[in-house]
């Protein structure tokens, strides 16, 4: 293939653009990635770490390091004022809801976070894939005659490259106690978008202006809230600017504040509020309501900034945290915003380019949500695009891409704007006060938000890759695709592991070696389907001879397994087989296993890591696998996986029919079998 041809073209660097970048790299497809930008960002921006988008980070490696590197938030703590007016602690609540993921929210700056994907991107590419900085398209052509041949390169994009200079933000120059500081206005949507301005410089200077012209098969705006791909291909974010303005400020603070280093939510009796984030390196981010923009004298906030700085930050700040003193000697970085609430009309165009990220949902960044929606959104459409390009899947399958992560998008609005509202507003002074915030519903609403803001809540509706039960309220639901005899799974054999739900880890241990491992690290995220055999206690003769009739059935050449799996690929490349059994390991050996759950490869021998056991372990405990999922031991199930760990389907143990059925729908045979009909 030619390098002006690709198979997808991702505009922007960012969190969401990186994410799809180290998908694409894993799974082996061919990528660009370019930015406008000369350099990635080095502080400040988006620091929250959600639970799910560190199980996420996990499963391509690099969750570690985000984990060693950030700062963890155990605790919240609610202050309000008293009946003096005076702030003091109400409240101290756990972060994360105990007990919902191995993970617990963390903070590290966007940068380092962009750092962590760059080196898995490299690693994963083996150098091929890089980030093409100080490069933009400047149009984009999409040939509607050949959308549905998945064979062909629809999109031509003529890329611009910018002179260094072009491609560098320029920075206000900011001083505060002597120091200068970065700032994230060149960022922020108090700015104008400056992409056309970009590209008029960069018209002008004779040394940058070389441009390209390429073909590609699939083309994703990552390319943040003023999204250039998202204006061409004539798609618009609906939804409102509130009038509320927020100042950032990251500093090393100097201050009696007791709970300076517990994420807290202060709100004052008449000064406005605070959001306290304790960061690494002893930075603390502060989030502060500075003002509304009515308040500024009817001039358009988005022209004149000039009044936010960081000591009008500061002083707003120390007004709120008042008896308690506040003061800093380093200023690592600032910004301020206004808060729009806003979701695309629509999440792409012919299933050939699609939004991610910012590009096509905005809203506040004080729960911490940003960056990590924006990588979710990346996380699900990333395994399939490279399921549809390497010829596994059809493209029926891209359709679920905007009907998941459009239901997302609004549920983030909703959630956003209930929590603006209460944490904008002035705390009620007493039950008679209608128009003050009650402390109690600020609370509530807290904790109820703490699971919708941990990204463990996600639930994705019935599709032909969710066999969840049709609903009642079906004949309204825009569920793309669903076949027209659906399979349905019964959710009743595993009431824990809930099909659209991302499966919940414990620990199992390997058959063959008692090494424990928590479940979801035996899931990478590499674009394989898992296949979940839970035969439940193999010890029985009854469980014993329903796991040998669907290995039977598994391992014959006719076989979802067999048909869908390229016969130059490894047995475990599109599907593979993890079985978790429930007889006490010493009951029983590998080699009591059909083969086709250890599998023989002609150079690594037997497969010793597909079969794991639900058991005490010698040093870890015990994860209780099927107690905890409530799985009958007596009766087990069979779980289909999704390439990003969300559960599609969950049947019976020996119903093969139903899982070939599942697949079969969207999933093409590779070996040019002449195969019988299921
Ligand atoms: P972005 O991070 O915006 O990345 C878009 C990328 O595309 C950029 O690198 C940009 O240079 C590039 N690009 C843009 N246009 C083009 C073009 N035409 N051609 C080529 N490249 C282009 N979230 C939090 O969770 N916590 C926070 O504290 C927080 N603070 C924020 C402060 C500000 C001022 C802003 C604006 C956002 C903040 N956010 C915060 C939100 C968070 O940063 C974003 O939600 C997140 O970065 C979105 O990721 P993204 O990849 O979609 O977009």
């Amino acid at each position: 293939m030619a390098d002006d041809h690709v198979d997808v073209l991702i505009v922007g660097a960012g969190p969401a653009g990186l994410m799809l970048a180290t998908w694409l790299a894993k799974c082996g497809v061919k990528a660009r990635i370019v930015d406008k930008r000369g350099t990635k960002i080095f502080n400040g921006q988006a620091d929250g770490l959600q639970c799910r988008t560190l199980e996420i980070l996990d499963s391509f490696g690099i969750g570690h390091r985000a984990w060693r590197e950030s700062n963890h938030m155990l605790e919240i703590c609610l202050w309000n004022p008293d009946s003096n007016g005076v702030i003091h602690r109400s409240s101290r609540l756990p972060d994360t809801i105990p007990g919902i993921s191995r993970f617990q929210q963390v903070v590290l700056h966007q940068g380092r976070i962009e750092r962590f994907f760059l080196d898995a991107i490299n690693e994963f590419s083996n150098g091929g894939v890089a980030v093409e900085r100080g490069v933009l398209p400047t149009s984009l052509e999409i040939d509607q005659s050949c959308v549905e041949d998945p064979e062909a390169y629809p999109i031509t994009i003529n890329l611009k490259h910018l002179s260094e200079e072009d491609a560098t933000p320029k920075q206000s120059s900011t001083m505060s106690n002597g120091i200068s500081a970065q700032d994230g206005l060149f960022r922020s949507n108090l700015m104008a978008d400056d992409t056309a301005d970009l590209l008029k410089t960069s018209e002008l200077n004779q040394k940058a202006n070389t441009t390209e012209t390429i073909k590609a098969k699939y083309m994703v705006g990552a390319d943040g809230a003023h999204s250039w791909v998202r204006k061409e291909i004539g798609l618009k974010l609906e939804g409102e600017s509130t009038d509320y303005i927020w100042g950032v400020l990251d500093i090393v603070p100097i201050t009696d504040f007791p709970d300076i280093r517990s994420r807290c939510a202060v709100h004052s009796a008449n000064s406005g509020s605070i959001m306290v984030i304790p960061r690494e390196n002893k930075l603390v981010r502060l989030y502060i309501q500075l003002t509304t923009t009515s308040k500024i004298q009817g001039q358009d906030s988005r022209t004149d900034r000039s009044w936010i700085t960081p000591k009008v930050i500061l002083e707003s700040a120390q007004r709120i945290l008042s008896p308690y003193k506040l003061d800093y000697r380093k200023l690592d970085w600032w910004t301020a915003y206004q808060i729009g609430q806003r979701v695309g009309s629509s999440f792409g165009v012919h299933d050939r380019v699609f939004l991610a990220g910012d590009a096509v949902h905005t809203h506040s960044p004080k729960a911490g949500q940003g960056m990590n929606v924006s990588m979710q959104d990346a996380y699900n459409l990333g395994w399939k695009l490279s399921s549809v390009i390497k010829g596994h899947s059809n493209r029926s399958i891209l359709k679920t891409y905007e009907f998941e992560r459009k239901a997302i998008a609004h549920a983030l609005i909703e959630f956003d704007h209930k929590f603006s509202r209460l944490f904008s507003g002035r705390p009620a002074k007493d039950i008679m006060d209608e128009e003050g915030i009650s402390m109690d519903e600020f609370r509530d609403a807290f904790q109820k938000g703490n699971l919708f803001a941990s990204g463990i809540a996600v639930d994705y509706g019935r599709s032909l890759i969710v066999t969840k039960p049709v609903a009642e309220n079906a004949a309204s639901e825009a569920t793309p695709a669903t076949t027209s005899t659906p399979v349905t799974g019964i959710q009743e054999l595993a009431p824990g592991l809930k099909v659209g739900q991302r499966i919940p880890s414990v620990k199992v241990l390997n058959q063959s070696d008692a090494r424990p491992w928590h479940l979801q690290e035996r899931l990478p995220s590499n674009g394989t389907w898992r296949l979940l055999v839970v035969p439940g206690d193999v010890s029985q003769s009854g469980q014993k001879s329903r796991l040998e009739k669907l290995c039977g059935q598994l391992s014959s050449p006719e076989s979802f397994l067999r048909r869908f799996t390229p016969n130059t690929a490894r047995y475990d490349s599109v599907i593979e087989v993890i079985t978790i059994h429930g007889a006490s390991r010493q009951s029983v050996d590998v080699f009591d296993f059909p083969e086709v759950l250890r599998p023989f490869h002609e150079v690594d021998g037997w497969d010793y890591e597909k079969i794991f056991v639900d058991d005490h372990s010698y040093h870890e405990g015990h994860g209780e696998f099927y107690k905890t999922f409530n799985i009958r031991r007596d009766e087990g199930c069979l779980v289909i996986l999704r390439p990003d760990q969300y559960i599609s389907y969950v049947g019976k143990l020996d119903d093969y029919e139903s899982a070939d059925r599942f697949f079969s729908e969207f999933m093409l045979p590779q070996n040019n079998l002449t195969l019988p009909k299921v």
